[in-house]
Protein backbone atom coordinates (compact mmCIF):
# COMPACT_ATOMS: atom_id res chain seq x y z
CA UNK A 1 0.00 0.00 0.00
CA UNK A 2 1.60 3.47 -1.04
CA UNK A 3 -0.96 5.51 1.49
CA UNK A 4 1.28 7.94 3.58
CA UNK A 5 1.04 10.20 6.46
CA UNK A 6 3.71 13.20 6.32
CA UNK A 7 3.56 16.75 7.31
CA UNK A 8 3.76 20.07 5.41
CA UNK A 9 5.70 22.53 6.74
CA UNK A 10 3.55 26.44 6.06
CA UNK A 11 4.02 29.26 6.57
CA UNK A 12 1.05 29.43 8.70
CA UNK A 13 2.61 26.17 10.22
CA UNK A 14 2.20 22.71 10.14
CA UNK A 15 -0.26 20.95 8.18
CA UNK A 16 -1.33 17.02 8.77
CA UNK A 17 -1.48 14.59 5.32
CA UNK A 18 -3.19 13.18 3.69
CA UNK A 19 -5.54 16.65 3.50
CA UNK A 20 -8.79 17.49 1.88
CA UNK A 21 -8.68 20.89 0.15
CA UNK A 22 -12.67 22.08 0.27
CA UNK A 23 -12.88 24.24 -2.82
CA UNK A 24 -14.18 27.74 -1.84
CA UNK A 25 -16.00 29.60 -5.01
CA UNK A 26 -15.10 33.08 -3.66
CA UNK A 27 -14.43 35.99 -6.60
CA UNK A 28 -16.72 33.38 -9.22
CA UNK A 29 -19.29 35.36 -10.36
CA UNK A 30 -21.92 33.07 -8.38
CA UNK A 31 -22.07 34.71 -4.58
CA UNK A 32 -19.31 32.22 -2.73
CA UNK A 33 -22.07 29.88 -1.35
CA UNK A 34 -19.58 27.99 0.57
CA UNK A 35 -20.92 27.92 4.13
CA UNK A 36 -18.61 28.25 7.19
CA UNK A 37 -16.61 25.13 8.20
CA UNK A 38 -13.55 26.27 9.62
CA UNK A 39 -13.78 26.04 13.07
CA UNK A 40 -16.77 23.41 12.85
CA UNK A 41 -15.14 20.52 10.75
CA UNK A 42 -11.60 19.97 12.83
CA UNK A 43 -9.83 18.67 10.28
CA UNK A 44 -10.81 21.15 7.50
CA UNK A 45 -8.50 24.15 8.31
CA UNK A 46 -7.94 24.66 4.99
CA UNK A 47 -8.97 25.74 1.50
CA UNK A 48 -8.68 25.87 -1.85
CA UNK A 49 -9.11 28.83 -4.01
CA UNK A 50 -8.77 30.36 -7.46
CA UNK A 51 -6.87 33.13 -7.73
CA UNK A 52 -7.46 34.17 -10.92
CA UNK A 53 -11.32 34.45 -10.51
CA UNK A 54 -10.16 36.98 -7.60
CA UNK A 55 -7.81 38.58 -9.03
CA UNK A 56 -10.57 39.53 -11.77
CA UNK A 57 -12.99 40.39 -9.01
CA UNK A 58 -13.20 44.09 -8.63
CA UNK A 59 -13.91 45.42 -6.46
CA UNK A 60 -12.90 42.36 -4.64
CA UNK A 61 -9.50 42.81 -5.88
CA UNK A 62 -9.77 46.53 -4.65
CA UNK A 63 -10.02 46.04 -1.45
CA UNK A 64 -7.37 43.57 -1.10
CA UNK A 65 -4.88 45.56 -2.86
CA UNK A 66 -5.84 48.52 -0.40
CA UNK A 67 -4.45 45.82 2.26
CA UNK A 68 -8.04 43.85 3.27
CA UNK A 69 -7.04 40.55 3.84
CA UNK A 70 -8.21 37.44 1.96
CA UNK A 71 -9.18 35.59 4.83
CA UNK A 72 -11.08 38.66 5.74
CA UNK A 73 -13.14 38.48 2.89
CA UNK A 74 -13.74 34.62 3.27
CA UNK A 75 -14.97 35.51 6.61
CA UNK A 76 -12.18 32.84 8.41
CA UNK A 77 -9.71 33.19 10.80
CA UNK A 78 -6.53 34.54 9.52
CA UNK A 79 -4.50 31.19 10.62
CA UNK A 80 -6.81 29.53 7.30
CA UNK A 81 -4.64 27.43 4.83
CA UNK A 82 -4.88 28.24 1.67
CA UNK A 83 -4.13 26.60 -1.41
CA UNK A 84 -4.57 28.98 -4.46
CA UNK A 85 -4.06 26.99 -7.86
CA UNK A 86 -3.82 29.77 -10.84
CA UNK A 87 -7.12 29.35 -11.70
CA UNK A 88 -5.85 26.93 -15.19
CA UNK A 89 -9.01 25.02 -15.21
CA UNK A 90 -10.57 27.51 -16.58
CA UNK A 91 -7.90 28.08 -19.42
CA UNK A 92 -9.37 24.55 -20.71
CA UNK A 93 -11.82 26.75 -22.69
CA UNK A 94 -10.45 30.90 -22.23
CA UNK A 95 -7.52 32.57 -23.43
CA UNK A 96 -4.33 32.37 -20.97
CA UNK A 97 -5.03 36.00 -19.61
CA UNK A 98 -1.93 35.63 -17.14
CA UNK A 99 1.66 35.25 -16.83
CA UNK A 100 3.45 32.83 -14.26
CA UNK A 101 4.91 36.28 -12.91
CA UNK A 102 1.58 37.97 -12.52
CA UNK A 103 0.19 35.15 -10.72
CA UNK A 104 2.58 34.60 -8.72
CA UNK A 105 2.06 38.22 -8.02
CA UNK A 106 -1.73 37.40 -7.18
CA UNK A 107 -0.66 34.99 -4.95
CA UNK A 108 1.40 36.41 -2.91
CA UNK A 109 -0.72 39.19 -2.46
CA UNK A 110 -3.67 36.58 -1.16
CA UNK A 111 -1.17 35.36 1.19
CA UNK A 112 -1.66 31.84 -0.08
CA UNK A 113 0.00 28.84 1.52
CA UNK A 114 0.70 26.77 -1.27
CA UNK A 115 1.22 27.87 -4.73
CA UNK A 116 0.24 26.55 -7.92
CA UNK A 117 1.67 27.08 -10.99
CA UNK A 118 -0.02 27.99 -14.27
CA UNK A 119 -1.49 25.40 -16.81
CA UNK A 120 -3.88 24.59 -19.54
CA UNK A 121 -5.51 21.36 -18.72
CA UNK A 122 -6.19 18.99 -21.36
CA UNK A 123 -9.06 17.63 -23.27
CA UNK A 124 -10.18 14.07 -24.42
CA UNK A 125 -11.84 16.33 -27.87
CA UNK A 126 -8.30 18.23 -28.82
CA UNK A 127 -6.08 16.19 -31.25
CA UNK A 128 -2.90 14.57 -29.22
CA UNK A 129 -0.90 17.95 -31.02
CA UNK A 130 -2.93 20.13 -29.45
CA UNK A 131 -2.64 18.59 -26.21
CA UNK A 132 0.93 18.04 -26.34
CA UNK A 133 1.16 22.00 -26.98
CA UNK A 134 -0.59 22.63 -23.56
CA UNK A 135 2.00 19.79 -21.56
CA UNK A 136 4.98 21.50 -23.00
CA UNK A 137 3.43 25.13 -22.37
CA UNK A 138 2.52 24.30 -19.19
CA UNK A 139 6.10 23.13 -18.30
CA UNK A 140 7.36 26.23 -19.72
CA UNK A 141 4.82 28.14 -16.91
CA UNK A 142 6.09 26.10 -14.04
CA UNK A 143 9.76 26.67 -14.50
CA UNK A 144 9.23 30.50 -15.05
CA UNK A 145 7.39 30.39 -11.53
CA UNK A 146 10.17 28.85 -10.24
CA UNK A 147 12.64 31.06 -11.35
CA UNK A 148 10.07 33.88 -10.06
CA UNK A 149 9.20 32.12 -6.59
CA UNK A 150 10.93 34.21 -3.77
CA UNK A 151 10.50 30.89 -1.11
CA UNK A 152 7.42 32.33 0.34
CA UNK A 153 4.94 29.59 0.48
CA UNK A 154 5.47 26.40 -0.98
CA UNK A 155 4.63 25.86 -4.83
CA UNK A 156 3.70 23.07 -6.41
CA UNK A 157 4.14 22.75 -10.14
CA UNK A 158 1.32 21.73 -12.07
CA UNK A 159 1.20 18.21 -14.15
CA UNK A 160 -0.74 17.22 -17.12
CA UNK A 161 -0.38 14.09 -19.38
CA UNK A 162 -2.43 11.34 -20.59
CA UNK A 163 0.06 8.53 -20.11
CA UNK A 164 2.38 7.21 -17.98
CA UNK A 165 5.76 8.22 -19.64
CA UNK A 166 4.65 11.77 -20.28
CA UNK A 167 3.33 12.75 -16.43
CA UNK A 168 7.08 10.39 -15.75
CA UNK A 169 8.73 12.70 -17.60
CA UNK A 170 7.52 16.09 -16.61
CA UNK A 171 7.65 15.02 -12.97
CA UNK A 172 11.71 14.25 -13.83
CA UNK A 173 12.22 17.07 -15.85
CA UNK A 174 10.70 19.98 -13.45
CA UNK A 175 12.91 18.21 -10.34
CA UNK A 176 16.44 18.57 -12.43
CA UNK A 177 15.27 22.13 -13.99
CA UNK A 178 13.46 23.76 -11.52
CA UNK A 179 13.05 23.99 -8.01
CA UNK A 180 9.34 22.54 -6.63
CA UNK A 181 7.63 21.65 -3.22
CA UNK A 182 5.70 19.40 -4.68
CA UNK A 183 3.55 18.59 -7.64
CA UNK A 184 -0.29 18.82 -8.62
CA UNK A 185 -1.34 16.29 -11.26
CA UNK A 186 -4.34 18.06 -13.23
CA UNK A 187 -6.86 17.07 -16.23
CA UNK A 188 -7.69 14.15 -14.76
CA UNK A 189 -12.04 15.38 -13.82
CA UNK A 190 -12.25 15.30 -17.87
CA UNK A 191 -11.19 11.56 -17.77
CA UNK A 192 -12.56 10.73 -13.91
CA UNK A 193 -15.20 7.68 -15.44
CA UNK A 194 -12.28 5.92 -17.22
CA UNK A 195 -10.88 4.99 -13.75
CA UNK A 196 -8.04 2.65 -15.19
CA UNK A 197 -6.25 5.46 -16.92
CA UNK A 198 -6.67 7.90 -13.89
CA UNK A 199 -5.71 5.48 -11.66
CA UNK A 200 -2.59 4.59 -14.12
CA UNK A 201 -1.49 8.19 -14.44
CA UNK A 202 -1.72 8.97 -10.66
CA UNK A 203 0.58 5.97 -9.64
CA UNK A 204 3.01 7.05 -12.49
CA UNK A 205 3.08 10.96 -10.72
CA UNK A 206 3.54 8.66 -6.96
CA UNK A 207 6.37 6.70 -8.46
CA UNK A 208 7.94 9.68 -9.96
CA UNK A 209 8.54 11.99 -6.81
CA UNK A 210 8.54 11.14 -3.45
CA UNK A 211 7.73 14.85 -3.00
CA UNK A 212 4.18 15.56 -2.14
CA UNK A 213 1.78 14.99 -4.52
CA UNK A 214 -1.75 16.72 -4.84
CA UNK A 215 -4.50 15.65 -7.23
CA UNK A 216 -6.38 18.52 -8.77
CA UNK A 217 -10.12 18.43 -8.52
CA UNK A 218 -10.99 14.54 -7.81
CA UNK A 219 -11.17 14.64 -3.89
CA UNK A 220 -15.29 13.24 -3.60
CA UNK A 221 -16.50 10.35 -1.90
CA UNK A 222 -15.54 7.96 -4.46
CA UNK A 223 -12.19 8.83 -5.00
CA UNK A 224 -11.06 9.74 -1.91
CA UNK A 225 -10.04 6.50 -0.66
CA UNK A 226 -8.63 5.12 -4.18
CA UNK A 227 -6.47 8.33 -3.86
CA UNK A 228 -5.60 7.67 -0.38
CA UNK A 229 -4.40 3.92 -1.06
CA UNK A 230 -2.80 5.37 -4.24
CA UNK A 231 -0.27 7.76 -2.09
CA UNK A 232 -1.72 11.13 -3.21
CA UNK A 233 -1.01 13.46 -0.56
CA UNK A 234 -3.76 16.17 -0.75
CA UNK A 235 -6.62 16.52 -3.19
CA UNK A 236 -9.57 19.21 -3.35
CA UNK A 237 -13.23 18.67 -4.08
CA UNK A 238 -16.13 21.01 -4.67
CA UNK A 239 -18.52 18.19 -4.87
CA UNK A 240 -19.98 19.17 -1.30
CA UNK A 241 -21.28 21.96 -2.71
CA UNK A 242 -22.22 20.41 -6.39
CA UNK A 243 -23.80 17.60 -4.62
CA UNK A 244 -26.02 20.34 -2.67
CA UNK A 245 -27.04 21.73 -5.28
CA UNK A 246 -29.05 18.60 -6.97
CA UNK A 247 -30.13 17.75 -3.61
CA UNK A 248 -27.60 14.84 -3.06
CA UNK A 249 -26.73 13.35 0.17
CA UNK A 250 -23.36 11.83 0.32
CA UNK A 251 -23.12 8.79 2.37
CA UNK A 252 -19.62 7.98 3.36
CA UNK A 253 -18.85 4.13 2.67
CA UNK A 254 -21.70 4.43 -0.02
CA UNK A 255 -21.69 7.62 -2.54
CA UNK A 256 -24.74 9.92 -3.50
CA UNK A 257 -27.81 9.19 -2.97
CA UNK A 258 -30.35 11.54 -4.20
CA UNK A 259 -33.11 12.91 -1.33
CA UNK A 260 -36.38 12.34 -3.39
CA UNK A 261 -35.09 8.37 -3.49
CA UNK A 262 -35.27 8.25 0.30
CA UNK A 263 -38.34 10.30 0.53
CA UNK A 264 -39.86 7.99 3.81
CA UNK A 265 -36.97 8.96 6.05
CA UNK A 266 -37.21 10.62 9.03
CA UNK A 267 -34.10 10.33 10.35
CA UNK A 268 -31.01 10.47 8.09
CA UNK A 269 -28.00 7.90 8.29
CA UNK A 270 -25.26 10.19 9.38
CA UNK A 271 -25.01 11.38 13.06
CA UNK A 272 -23.09 14.71 11.69
CA UNK A 273 -24.32 18.06 13.72
CA UNK A 274 -26.33 18.50 10.63
CA UNK A 275 -28.48 14.82 10.37
CA UNK A 276 -28.21 14.41 14.28
CA UNK A 277 -30.64 16.97 15.40
CA UNK A 278 -32.23 17.74 12.32
CA UNK A 279 -35.01 15.84 9.74
CA UNK A 280 -34.77 14.87 6.39
CA UNK A 281 -37.41 17.10 5.76
CA UNK A 282 -35.46 20.41 7.59
CA UNK A 283 -32.67 19.31 5.35
CA UNK A 284 -34.30 18.86 2.18
CA UNK A 285 -35.64 22.50 2.26
CA UNK A 286 -32.30 24.11 4.00
CA UNK A 287 -29.01 24.08 1.36
CA UNK A 288 -26.89 25.34 3.58
CA UNK A 289 -27.16 22.15 6.08
CA UNK A 290 -27.04 19.68 2.80
CA UNK A 291 -23.82 21.06 1.90
CA UNK A 292 -22.78 21.07 5.63
CA UNK A 293 -23.22 17.79 5.73
CA UNK A 294 -21.92 16.80 2.67
CA UNK A 295 -18.60 18.20 4.06
CA UNK A 296 -18.68 16.56 7.20
CA UNK A 297 -19.80 12.82 5.28
CA UNK A 298 -16.39 13.99 3.01
CA UNK A 299 -14.31 14.30 6.54
CA UNK A 300 -16.11 10.85 7.35
CA UNK A 301 -14.42 9.19 4.43
CA UNK A 302 -11.28 10.16 5.61
CA UNK A 303 -11.33 9.27 9.08
CA UNK A 304 -12.39 5.74 8.21
CA UNK A 305 -9.36 5.18 5.92
CA UNK A 306 -7.28 6.52 8.91
CA UNK A 307 -8.82 4.33 11.28
CA UNK A 308 -8.44 1.45 9.12
CA UNK A 309 -4.69 2.44 8.42
CA UNK A 310 -3.78 3.21 11.84
CA UNK A 311 -5.08 0.16 13.55
CA UNK A 312 -4.40 -3.47 12.76
CA UNK A 313 -6.90 -3.87 10.18
CA UNK A 314 -6.52 -4.67 6.40
CA UNK A 315 -6.42 -1.75 4.01
CA UNK A 316 -7.56 -4.15 1.21
CA UNK A 317 -9.76 -5.90 3.39
CA UNK A 318 -11.40 -2.56 4.09
CA UNK A 319 -11.38 -1.28 0.55
CA UNK A 320 -13.23 -4.42 -0.75
CA UNK A 321 -15.75 -3.89 1.47
CA UNK A 322 -16.07 -0.34 0.82
CA UNK A 323 -16.34 -0.83 -3.16
CA UNK A 324 -18.55 -3.88 -2.73
CA UNK A 325 -21.62 -1.91 -3.39
CA UNK A 326 -20.79 -0.58 -6.80
CA UNK A 327 -19.67 -2.37 -10.29
CA UNK A 328 -17.94 0.08 -11.69
CA UNK A 329 -16.03 1.23 -8.24
CA UNK A 330 -15.45 -2.16 -7.23
CA UNK A 331 -13.69 -2.62 -10.70
CA UNK A 332 -12.04 0.57 -10.50
CA UNK A 333 -10.36 -0.43 -6.81
CA UNK A 334 -9.24 -4.14 -8.29
CA UNK A 335 -7.92 -2.59 -11.20
CA UNK A 336 -5.73 -0.21 -9.14
CA UNK A 337 -4.60 -2.63 -6.76
CA UNK A 338 -3.65 -4.85 -9.31
CA UNK A 339 -1.41 -1.76 -11.34
CA UNK A 340 0.33 -1.52 -7.39
CA UNK A 341 1.08 -4.47 -7.30
CA UNK A 342 3.18 -4.60 -10.68
CA UNK A 343 4.66 -1.74 -9.29
CA UNK A 344 6.13 -3.08 -5.89
ZN1 LIG B 1 -24.80 14.33 8.30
Amino acid sequence: MLYRRRKLDLPRGELDTPVLFPVRNIGKRSSDNTPTYVGTIPEFSAAMINARSIRNRDPMWQRISNGVTLREEMDVPEDTIVFADSGGFDFANEEVDTTPAKTLDTQRQLDADILGTVDIPLSRENRAAENQRRIDQSIEYALKASDHHDGKGLLFASVHGYDPETIRNNIQYLEKNGEFDGFALGSMVPIRTDYKKVTKLILSARNATDKHLHVYGLGGLVYQPLLLYLGVDSFDSSAFIRSAGNRNYLIPGFGGEELRNIEELDRLPCPCPVCGQKELDEIREDRTALTQHNLWALATELRRFRYVAESDRDVEEYLDLRFSGNKVTKRAYETAKQQMRRLT
